[in-house]
């Protein structure tokens, strides 16, 4: 894979590639971004480059040897993949990356853009908390121990690192500080905030700002084959994201039953309907944790969208058609009066979600206080 088939970030993978054609690629890497913007295909790409066993003048990929077949697939045996996983019930072993590589390479072959819930998604991932145990530590400090199968590099990708608890990261720290010779870490994060000091202090960090709204807009049309006017549209909902991009291209099922049940709650809390909110709050309970999150995290981007609404400047609003539609009528209830109070609010709910408060409590008494909340901001 070249750094090419990343959509921009072109000042990002220059560097990397004048890192490998000089052959001072760090033996620890952290790249830094929002989710969406090509962490995993600059990683991919990098470790493309290193495994080559003919790489061109210029530190390219021959594209022809039996390494660079094996990188189409991702099954060369030199790149080691780290990612959350929980612990399968069946093999009644730990919580390793391994157990679910299939899946991993399935997804890999369907889109190298996609998200961290995606990603549950596909690993049917329901109320169990997704991490990368202290287990992945020890086994890949296990498989570093031995040489490499052709005595070149080594690439090793976590991602999403911000998931290591500290026993994890802990366990890494000296392998990070002196790994066996050839072996490149590629740690990719998008809250490097979330990561212990020492495991940031030990890599070399590398910032992928968000893809430029033209060049996300150029990417949809080549790659998704979207008109032109269409494609501008999402490429500015995306925020820089084409991971988000693609979420709304496939209008996205999650975003689509998060709108439909948002609208619901906020009709039900202004028509004061309490028996009916429970039984809302009875549907949103049998949801996984995490998708309970995310619905919140959908939530409070809407009160801030309908809250920007309000000042009639539509550029700086970042919403889809269905969700400006539902603003018309519903913007005016969320003003100066209140918006602090919502937005508060369903933090707190989330918090009481991560802290595995009793969902069907957490969901009902959100509704009963946003009822209070929508009269104070009617008034
Ligand atoms: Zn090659």
């Amino acid at each position: 894979m070249l750094f090419e088939e990343v959509i921009g970030q072109s000042e990002v993978t220059d560097t990397l590639l004048a890192m490998v054609r000089e052959g001072k690629v760090p033996h620890a890497l952290l790249f830094t971004g929002i989710e969406g913007c090509g962490k995993l295909p600059a990683a991919l790409a990098l470790a493309s480059h290193l495994l080559c066993s003919r790489p061109d003048s210029e530190g390219r990929p021959c594209g022809h040897c039996q390494a660079c077949h094996q990188m189409q697939r991702w099954v060369h045996p030199d790149l080691h993949f780290i990612f959350p996983v929980y612990k399968p019930k069946s093999s009644g072993s730990q919580a390793l990356s391994d157990h679910f590589i299939k899946e991993w390479r399935e997804q890999l072959a369907d889109s190298l853009y996609f998200s961290l819930s995606t990603w549950f998604n596909r690993i049917g991932l329901e109320k169990k908390q997704t991490l990368i145990s202290v287990a992945e530590a020890e086994h890949i400090i296990g498989k570093l121990s031995l040489v490499s199968s052709q005595g070149g590099h080594r690439v090793v990708i976590i991602w999403n690192a911000d998931q290591m608890n500290e026993a994890t990261a802990n366990k890494l720290l000296k392998i990070l500080e002196e790994p066996p010779q050839g072996v490149v870490f590629i740690l990719t994060t998008s809250h490097p905030e979330r990561m212990l000091a020492t495991i940031l202090s030990r890599t070399q960090r590398i910032d992928f700002p968000p893809i430029a709204e033209e060049t996300l807009s150029e990417a949809l049309v080549a790659r998704n084959g979207l008109g032109h006017d269409v494609a501008r549209q999402l490429a500015h909902i995306a925020t820089g994201s084409y991971t988000k991009a693609l979420e709304q291209v496939r209008g996205d099922e999650d975003q689509v039953v998060f709108f439909d049940l948002f609208a619901l709650l906020m009709r039900l809390c202004y028509a004061r309907k309490v028996k009916e909110l429970y039984a809302w709050a009875e549907q949103v309970a049998q949801w996984g944790r995490e998708k309970q999150k995310a619905f919140l995290d959908y939530a409070q981007h809407m009160v801030r969208e309908n809250f920007i609404y309000n000042f009639g400047q539509r550029q700086l609003n970042y919403q889809t058609a269905r969700e400006a539609d539902f603003s018309v009528r519903f913007a005016r209830f969320v003003n100066e009066q209140n918006v602090i109070s919502l937005t508060d609010e369903l933090a707190a709910a989330q918090r009481d979600i991560e802290q595995n408060v009793n969902a069907r409590m957490v969901f009902f008494d959100l509704a009963l206080k946003l009822i209070m909340l929508l009269l104070k901001g009617s008034r």
